[in-house]
């Protein structure tokens, strides 16, 4: 059986007309193999919101609106009303339809005249792909590359090619810009009278031009019309619709929504014909209004521009991207995206340090730090009011964005740690400032963009796990397993918390209370020569980050986060998430209550009586024991202090004192504010007193600092130190020799030499403190 089939099919092999059509087959896959399909098409960028809605087009490379069609787009009613008027047997056909050709070559020779109804919506695809002459050679060439189509292409992807490129005659191709310039909407939105309107066009582009042309337009597409009608292709009732509508289009702007946005992907995928972003189209316009509006109102104080971004936390898309107050306004920099703009964060970054403290176990809320003038190593912090505190709790100072505190616990946790922690968070202009930046970082001394701060924030929505934004539309979005943790959900409870209290002086001054506050945690900042404001707010599902200043940099008296940022982060929160669930953030498990001492946030000890609740991390928080108040020996009269070596057998009594520490000392002196001495200590005392804690503080010179002189002034140094409350006197050294003994509050002068120096200062209970100066001469 085997055997006669391979006979027979040899002897075919040997005929003529087999060795014609292998040889024809084989020509064909050499020219096909040897020269494949060239699609090489430039479309025009499309970037939609995340339903598909289109935000903004861009002309394509080669300057023409030839925006791409997908498949979906092309409607059965499109598609019956193309394939009727231009190849009715394009299912059926491999690329041509011979009998057409065959009639079209007859006509050609007895009418003398070319007609080109034998083209196929697979040859014209070549033609527009290539356009070249029409001679006899090209049409050959043109047919082949039509059945090459065919082989590489489904119907489908070829009909999508005809729809892409058809001509709508100036600089629109294609049937979507045609759709969208004209009837301003997607394809699979026309109705059956605008489908027809945009199936007889391409034929004669120049002479139907919609917008100038209509009444003529409307004449053929009825003729059209009818002759649908008479071929059944859409019941009765359609076609009847579809004469009576009128047409009253005009050729409109091409879409420019989300400018920022669109420009920023559009620089990302500069070859993408479509890019879905993540912003809700409704979004985006309520929140561009209300920025421009807002800073239509902040002008009059010269204040020009603004910047918004909207995360939704539990996709971490942006919904929202508003780069600036107005894309056109060249006089203000329109162009210039704020949400990717360097600015100063001022306080803004002071959650992220006092959350990374809680974790550290340093603090907790209700622990007490002093706000009095400090001195950093030179670095001499003043608050935004100008004004001191005395003593205030850790939870007071971040409400109150007091700077002083801020500083301290930089300095307490390490410069470094922060840095770490916002290089985690993927702060690129810190990264590369690292090396520069000093304790001042968390008042604004470094440089940070609205996206990472918002982007920041949202960790802090999300129990302290951090995850880059995506501006990408992505339906499957999950919580990544990418995110980073940079902070415990417990320390984000805490810092949460604090920044959802309302009695704060940061709310608006003119806030008016009538009006809804949301219910929101948030944080204002003002870097420093007022040249930023920023408001960063977030509850469950959103993290709201706005910044208003000038791209120019120019400050202005009256620019604050609380009185000009935060007004507009109310609104817009309250426009875009008002009445929602409701819903809040939950306590976690590792946040626990206990009590400890008011006067220091410390666990109480035996003398503590005033104790409040405060909140801890369990097993992370530390277990200091309060020593706010010592005990000490005193006679009766309570002038002279005892140790238990000089105690008289005359008698005395004991009484606790409150253990201060030398800078509230100098403060109260300073101020005037009254507080109880520690009686000095008695004089016939032999005892040598050694006692780590609470040395004297050298506050002038600054350790490590550089002092020229020059060989004919006599210039001299102050010094200048805080010690405890029990100290009167205390001794300076200059290199271990003593130089004098001076009261404790009262400044020495010296003149210095050339070299290294030591500075050392011992307070009379024998604390000593160093530090090292350098002298050169001019
Ligand atoms: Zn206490
Ligand atoms: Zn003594």
């Amino acid at each position: 059986m085997i055997e006669r089939i391979k006979s027979k099919l040899f002897s075919f092999l040997k005929t003529r007309w087999a060795k014609t059509i292998l040889v024809f087959l084989g020509v064909f896959f050499l020219l096909n193999f040897l020269f494949p399909p060239k699609i090489n098409v430039h479309y025009s960028t499309i970037v939609t919101d995340s339903n598909g809605e289109i935000l903004h087009a861009f002309l394509s490379s080669d300057e023409k609106w030839r925006m791409f069609v997908e498949l979906k787009e092309i409607t059965p009613t499109l598609r019956k009303a193309i394939l009727a008027k231009e190849d009715k047997y394009f299912q059926y056909h491999f690329g041509v339809n011979p009998v057409a050709i065959c009639r079209a070559v007859f006509n050609n020779i007895t009418k003398k005249r070319r007609t080109s109804g034998a083209s196929t919506i697979t040859m014209q695809v070549v033609r527009m792909l290539n356009p070249e002459e029409r001679t006899y050679w090209n049409k050959l060439s043109e047919i082949l590359r039509a059945i090459q189509l065919e082989i590489f292409y489904s119907k489908d992807e070829i009909l999508q090619m005809y729809l892409n490129l058809v001509p709508y005659g100036s600089n629109i191709e294609g049937i979507k810009s045609a759709s969208y310039l004209y009837f301003q909407k997607s394809p699979d939105r026309l109705s059956l009278a605008e489908v027809t309107t945009l199936v007889i066009i391409p034929n004669r582009p120049t002479s139907l031009k919609l917008g100038t042309k209509n009444p003529l337009i409307v004449e053929e597409r009825n003729k059209r019309l009818k002759t649908f009608q008479a071929e059944q292709l859409f019941d009765n009732q359609s076609i009847n619709d579809a004469l009576r509508e009128p047409l009253l289009v005009f050729r409109h702007e091409a879409p420019k929504n989300a400018p920022h946005l669109s420009l920023r992907l559009k620089k990302q995928f500069p070859d993408e014909a479509i890019i879905v972003s993540s912003v809700k189209k409704a979004t985006q316009a309520k929140v561009e209004q209300m920025v421009a509006n807002y800073v239509n109102r902040t002008r009059v104080m010269n204040i020009n521009n603004a910047a918004v971004l909207v995360i939704n936390n539990q996709t971490m898309q942006v919904e929202a991207y508003i780069g600036s107050a107005g894309f056109n306004d060249n006089f203000d920099g329109g162009q210039v995206d704020g949400v990717q703009a360097v600015r100063s964060p001022g306080s803004a970054l002071k959650p992220i340090l006092y959350a990374t403290a809680f974790d550290k176990g340093i603090i907790t809320p209700k622990n007490i730090i002093n706000d009095v003038p400090t001195n950093f190593n030179g670095f001499e912090p003043e608050n935004f009011d100008r004004k001191f505190n005395g003593k205030v709790s850790i939870e007071f100072a971040l409400a109150n964005s007091l700077n002083i505190p801020a500083v301290k616990v930089v300095r307490d946790l390490g410069k470094s740690t922060l840095i770490e922690q916002l290089k985690k968070a993927d702060f690129q202009t810190v990264k590369k400032q690292e090396k520069d930046l000093g304790l001042s970082i968390v008042l604004g001394g470094c440089g940070v963009t609205l996206e990472e701060m918002t982007q920041l924030y949202a960790a802090f929505a999300n129990e302290g796990n951090w995850q880059k934004v995506t501006m990408l539309y992505d339906k499957d979005v999950k919580k990544k397993p990418s995110h980073t943790p940079i902070i415990s959900a417990a320390a984000s409870y805490l810092i949460t918390d604090i920044l959802a209290q309302i009695k704060r002086p940061d709310l608006p001054n003119n806030f008016d209370y009538t009006y809804r506050l949301p219910k929101i945690a948030w944080k204002t900042g003002t870097s420093f020569g007022r040249r930023d404001a920023w408001s960063i707010g977030f509850n469950k599902k959103y993290t709201i980050g706005v910044w208003v200043g000038n791209f120019s940099g120019e400050g202005v008296p009256e620019l604050s986060g609380a009185e000009i940022a935060t007004p507009l982060l109310f609104q817009i929160f309250n426009t875009i998430d008002y009445n929602t669930s409701g819903e809040w953030f939950h306590q976690p498990n590792a946040v626990v209550s206990r009590q400890v001492c008011a006067e220091s946030g410390d666990l109480p000890s035996d003398y503590c009586s005033n104790k409040i609740l405060d909140y801890s991390i369990k097993g992370i928080s530390h277990t200091r024991k309060c020593t706010h108040l010592k005990k000490f020996y005193v006679n009766l009269s309570e002038s002279i202090s005892y140790c238990t070596q000089c105690l008289p057998v005359s008698g005395y009594k004991e009484k606790l004192y409150t253990n201060l520490a030398p800078e509230l000392v100098s403060f109260y002196e300073q101020k005037h504010i009254l507080y109880e001495k520690i009686p000095t200590h008695n004089p016939n005392c032999t005892r040598f007193f050694k006692i780590a804690n609470n040395a004297p503080i050298i506050t002038n010179p600054n350790n490590g600092s550089e002092y020229y002189i020059s060989k004919n002034d006599s210039q001299q140094i102050q010094l200048s130190c805080q010690t405890s409350n029990d100290v009167k006197e205390v001794y300076w050294y200059l290199n271990d020799r003593l130089l004098q003994k001076t009261l404790s509050n009262k400044p020495l002068f010296f003149a210095p030499t050339v070299g290294k120096l030591k500075i050392s200062c011992t307070d009379d209970k024998g604390r000593s403190s160093n530090i090292w100066v350098i002298v050169k001469e001019e």
